[in-house]
C-alpha cells in the first residue's frame, strides 16, 4: 500500500499545533488522533509486546498525546502494559482509564468500586493519577445508580486529585444522553457510532454535547476491524452484511491504491467537533499509517464512493447493555 512520508525510526513530530483540540471545557488539548490501547490487551489478538512499547513510544515521539485505556481490556493486561511504556513518560500524555467493566459480563458500578478500582488502575498505570476517568460501558449498568452514585464517587476523587477530569463511555446513546443531562459530566466517548458505516453520533449525540459543553471522544473509527485491510476479529457483533460490504469497500480502495483505513479515518478526524478519535494500536506501522490519515492526500470525493458502497448497511446498530438502556 502506498504511504510516503512518516518511516520507522524517522524522529520528529508529524502533528502540527492544529492537530489539537480542546475536549469540551476541560483544559486538555487532545491530540486528533488519540491512541486507543485496547489491542495492548490482546484484544485483536496477540500482540508482541515489545513492539507494543514501541509503538506507545513512537506515537508520543509524533505528538500523540491521548491514551485511552480500562480494566476490562484484556483483563487489566493493557493497563499493565501501558503503565509499562509510558513509565518514563507519564507527563508527556494526557491519560483516560475507567471503572465499572470489568469482563464480558461482569459490572460494578458502586461507589466502593469507584474508589477501589481507582487504586488498582493507578498503580498497574504507575501514576499517582489520571486525567480523565470514565464510567464505562453505561448501558451495562442501572442507570438511576450511575447517576445517583458512580458519577459522584468519581467526583470525589476529583477532588482528591486522583482524576482531573470524569466522563461516562458506551455504545447505547440514548443512555449516555440520559446520564449526561441528569449529572455532569466532562465528557462522552461513544464507538462505533460516528465513522464510514454509522453516523447517528452526529444527529442524536452531538446537540446534547454542544448544550452542556461536553467533550465528545469518538472511539473505533476502523468499526472495531471492519473497516481496515484484514477485518474484524470473530467477536465482532455486526452481521455477515456488514462485513461484506467492508470487504467490498476494501477492495474498491486497493484498486484505488489508498488503503480502506485511512479513507475511514480521514472521514472521522473532519468531524469538527470531535475532539479525538480513539484507534486502537499496538504496533508502529499502524501509528504511521493512522498519522498519515491526518493528512490531505485521501480525497473528500474518494471518501464520498466509499461512503456509497457501503451506504446499504449503513447505520445498523447492534443491541447493547440492559433491554431498557438499548438504543
Ligand atoms: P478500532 O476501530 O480502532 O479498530 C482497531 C483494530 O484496527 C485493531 O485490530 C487494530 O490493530 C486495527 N488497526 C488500527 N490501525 C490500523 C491500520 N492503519 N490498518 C489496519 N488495521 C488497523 O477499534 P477499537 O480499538 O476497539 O477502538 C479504539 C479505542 O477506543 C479502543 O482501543 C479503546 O481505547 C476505545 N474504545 C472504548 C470503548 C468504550 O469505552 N466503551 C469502546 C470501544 C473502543
Amino acid at each position: 500500500m502506498p504511504h510516503s512520508g512518516l518511516k520507522p525510526n524517522q524522529k520528529g513530530r508529524a502533528l502540527d499545533k492544529t492537530k489539537y483540540r480542546l475536549l469540551g471545557r476541560t483544559q486538555l488539548q487532545v491530540s486528533t488522533l488519540g491512541f486507543g490501547a485496547s489491542p495492548l490487551g490482546d484484544v485483536y489478538g496477540a500482540i508482541d509486546p515489545a513492539e507494543g512499547r514501541r509503538a506507545v513510544h513512537q506515537a508520543i515521539d509524533e505528538g500523540i498525546n491521548f491514551f485511552d485505556v480500562a480494566p476490562y481490556y484484556g483483563l487489566t493486561l493493557a493497563e499493565e502494559r501501558l503503565g509499562e511504556a509510558l513509565c518514563a513518560r507519564r507527563k508527556e500524555v494526557i491519560l483516560a482509564t475507567k471503572c465499572g467493566r470489568y469482563g464480558t459480563d461482569s459490572f460494578d458500578f458502586s461507589a466502593q468500586r469507584v474508589h477501589t478500582s481507582i487504586e488498582d488502575s493507578l498503580r498497574r498505570l504507575r501514576s499517582d493519577y489520571v486525567d480523565l476517568f470514565q464510567a464505562h460501558d453505561v448501558e451495562f449498568g442501572d442507570t438511576d445508580q450511575i447517576i445517583k452514585e458512580t458519577i459522584p464517587a468519581m467526583r470525589q476523587l476529583q477532588e482528591q486529585g486522583k482524576v482531573r477530569f470524569i466522563g461516562i463511555t458506551g455504545y447505547s446513546l440514548k443512555t449516555l444522553i440520559r446520564i449526561a443531562e441528569a449529572a455532569p459530566v466532562d465528557s462522552i466517548l461513544t464507538y462505533c457510532r460516528y465513522n464510514l458505516l454509522v453516523d447517528d453520533m452526529e444527529k442524536v449525540l452531538m446537540p446534547v454535547a454542544e448544550k452542556h459543553g461536553i467533550g465528545i471522544i469518538n472511539a473505533s473509527g476502523l468499526h472495531m476491524g471492519i473497516l481496515t485491510e484484514d477485518g474484524p476479529p470473530d467477536w465482532h457483533p455486526a452481521p455477515e452484511a456488514v462485513r461484506v460490504a467492508g470487504r467490498q469497500a476494501a477492495e474498491f480502495c486497493r484498486e484505488h491504491r489508498v488503503d480502506l483505513s485511512e479513507v475511514a479515518l480521514r472521514f472521522c478526524f473532519d468531524h469538527p467537533r470531535v475532539a479525538s478519535t480513539l484507534v486502537g494500536m499496538s504496533t508502529r506501522s499502524h501509528v504511521y499509517k493512522n498519522l498519515q490519515a491526518l493528512g490531505d492526500h485521501v480525497s473528500s470525493q474518494l471518501v464520498q464512493h466509499v461512503r456509497a458502497i457501503l451506504a446499504p448497511v449503513s447505520n445498523y446498530v447492534w443491541p447493547s447493555g440492559r433491554p431498557e438502556n438499548q438504543d
